[in-house]
């Protein structure tokens, strides 16, 4: 098996549920964070692993967890004697981090935040139910840079309710001028089972047209190229070397392991993951460890292998796909392939296959073509 795996942490509480949101997360549930970290602490202290590649504790908002809560999560990593990975992220909201907080990630040995703003007008942020103004973010962006965190994601998106392109360009425009070294800027995706459907259902909010989006994006894959960030994904963009190392493993289709609840892993084909329920999880983590389990079919590999490759702006690598499957990727693909290449939505360059930047409008689609019946 390869050498290289990865670790996925999840902290899956927040203060409160923002409007748009369906990850994994719970608003009001403070009082199960205590045990739930006991649990999640044991989970990495079981794991059979030591050395990591990556390191990553999303959620949720990791940052709600009590500064006493990270001691035990920081213990059960120490137990372990984790030699200290190559990229270590903790996603962190405004209003849940102070300096000591901030210190005290710097400490463990964190050495990258992913910021989670998403927009920079009061207005908005209100409409889309977080719980910080743009000031508690300039704080918390002051503080990471003052204890010395030099390696900074912000997430930003668009096509929100009310927002205007203007507005849009004014967010990007002065995240730039903060100079992050990463931004991520995804487009809203109305989810069925949060409050926004049921909102844009019975029209009380109003997102803006294709058109408008479609202007927000072209705006944004411009101004970021002329600022120095490189689009590296789909909705990814960084400066020189700072692509996030984590995610590439996903869109690699490489080694990770995931602990606590809902979090999923694949090893070598395997996927396994943990329930979605915050009190099954902390119930069966002792009995039953993983509650799913299952090899992938060479199909379904090869098919994520694809999604998740052309997700990257450099696509995927044609002699890395026939040395992983043992089977020539045009055997395969060749139809779809060809389609699209006569067509001008994907690119064939020597080794490499991926979106031209009218196939990426169209990606969900294209990628749909990739299953294998
Ligand atoms: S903070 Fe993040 S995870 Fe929590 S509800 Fe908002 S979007 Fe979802």
């Amino acid at each position: 098996m390869s050498n290289k795996i990865s670790l996925y942490i999840h902290i899956p509480f927040c203060k409160k549920k923002c409007l748009y949101c369906d990850f994994p997360s719970y608003g009001n549930m403070e009082n199960s964070m205590n045990e739930y970290v006991k649990v999640l602490s044991e989970e990495i202290k079981s794991l059979e692993y030591n050395k990591f590649n990556t390191i990553f504790i999303g959620g949720g908002t990791p940052t709600f967890l009590l500064l006493k809560e990270w001691e035990v999560l920081k213990e059960s990593l120490n137990y372990k004697l984790i030699k200290e990975p190559a990229e270590f992220t903790v996603e962190i909201n405004p209003g849940t981090a102070d300096k000591e907080k901030l210190l005290f990630l710097k400490n463990m040995g964190v050495n990258r935040l992913s910021i989670g703003l998403q927009a920079w007008q009061e207005n908005l942020l209100k409409n889309l139910g977080r719980i910080h103004s743009k000031n508690e973010f300039l704080e918390l962006y002051k503080n990471a840079r003052e204890i010395g965190f030099d390696n900074i994601n912000i997430d930003l998106m668009y096509g929100l309710p009310s927002q205007s392109f203007e507005n849009w360009k004014e967010t990007l425009k002065e995240v730039v001028l903060l100079e992050p070294e990463h931004i991520s800027c995804y487009s809203l995706i109305i989810e069925e089972n949060t409050p926004f459907y049921n909102m844009y259902n019975k029209g009380v909010i109003k997102i803006p047209s294709e058109e408008e989006e479609r202007k927000m994006n072209e705006f944004t894959i411009t101004y970021l190229k002329e600022k120095g960030y490189d689009r590296y994904e789909i909705s990814n963009w960084a400066k020189k070397d700072k692509e996030c190392k984590h995610n590439l493993v996903y869109w690699e289709l490489e080694n990770y392991i995931g602990c606590g609840s809902s979090a999923h892993s694949y090893i070598n084909g395997s996927r396994f993951s943990n329930s979605d329920d915050i009190k099954e999880y902390m119930k069966n983590f002792f009995q039953l460890n993983k509650n799913e389990k299952y090899k992938n079919s060479i199909e379904a590999d090869m098919e994520e292998f694809m999604f998740l490759g052309l997700r990257k702006i450099k696509g995927i690598s044609i002699k890395k796909f026939n040395e992983k499957f043992k089977k020539s990727i045009f055997d395969i693909y060749g139809n779809v392939i060809n389609k699209y290449v006569e067509n001008g939505y994907l690119i064939l360059n020597e080794d490499r296959i991926f979106l031209s930047e009218k196939g990426i409008e169209i990606s969900n689609s294209i990628m749909c073509e990739f299953i294998i019946n």
